[in-house]
């Protein structure tokens, strides 16, 4: 029997990235799409607890939600799937990266985040830069690295977050392992005023420029590689818990 694979994004049911992405898994089990029914990008591993959810069925295998990314996989795997307990969860293909900080934000690493607290492999998968797209690097890369991980696992509580050159296959230079990097954000917010008179701020979230940091996510990907980070569940800091002990607060 094939692997069922719930493939979910944060830019929503209509985006070319999240259709790329089905089509490209189609290859490597049986893919069922619950996705959010409009973008929904940077509400991180938001749940909606104070309304009801609506899920609308789109065309087969196709389910619209009026949630967040994290209600989509919430739902898919307690309900829309009950029984059907998917081998994969892949989020994406997202339009735009999701390097070194973005992934606090990022609705796509999130719902990936939201499988693998449920024990379920999962990956996130975005293209850097703006449009039109190379849809077609990431999707064929992502479907030899699904099935890699059906076959070999993922050690506990880690999901992997992949991002990749908006180039041509050709173009690729390779694929690297690597860390969180930092991004720098200019100008962060725009100040201006109504035409009631009214101030309004909004959130401009362009990048500036990345740190320079070896093997960084955001230095992979300069260089044209697809680039590949483990990421894990536990946030814990242990070196900093030695040195907080060393306060004496009790
Ligand atoms: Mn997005």
């Amino acid at each position: 029997m094939k692997p069922v694979i719930l493939v979910t994004n944060d830019d929503g049911i209509h985006s070319e990235g999240l259709e790329s992405l089905a089509a490209a898994l189609a290859a490597v089990g049986e893919v069922t799409v619950v996705a959010p029914d409009r973008e929904r990008s940077a509400v991180s591993h938001a749940l909606t607890l104070h309304r009801p959810l609506r899920i609308n069925r789109l065309r087969e295998g196709w389910y619209a939600v009026e949630g967040t990314p994290t209600d989509c996989v919430y739902l898919a795997t307690r309900s829309l799937l009950k029984g059907r307990r998917p081998a994969l969860v892949a989020s994406g293909i997202n339009k735009g990266s999701n390097l070194g900080d973005d992934i606090h934000y990022s609705g796509t690493v999130s719902a990936a985040f939201e499988g693998t607290v449920l024990g379920i492999p999962s990956i996130a998968v975005s293209v850097i830069g703006r449009g039109p797209w190379h849809f077609e690097t990431a999707a064929a890369f992502v479907a030899r690295l699904a099935q890699r991980v059906l076959d070999e696992k993922l050690p506990g509580d880690t999901l992997l977050n992949v991002n990749v050159p908006n180039v041509a296959p050709s173009e690729i230079t390779g694929v690297a392992i690597t860390k969180m990097g930092k991004r720098h954000y200019g100008d962060a917010v725009i100040e201006n005023v109504d035409p009631r008179g009214r101030k309004y701020y909004w959130i401009r979230g362009t990048e500036l420029d990345a740190e320079d940091i070896p093997g960084s996510d955001c230095n992979a990907v300069l260089e044209n590689k697809i680039s590949l980070t483990p990421l894990h569940l536990d946030l814990t800091n242990v070196a900093a818990m030695e040195r907080l002990a060393g306060w004496k607060l009790s």
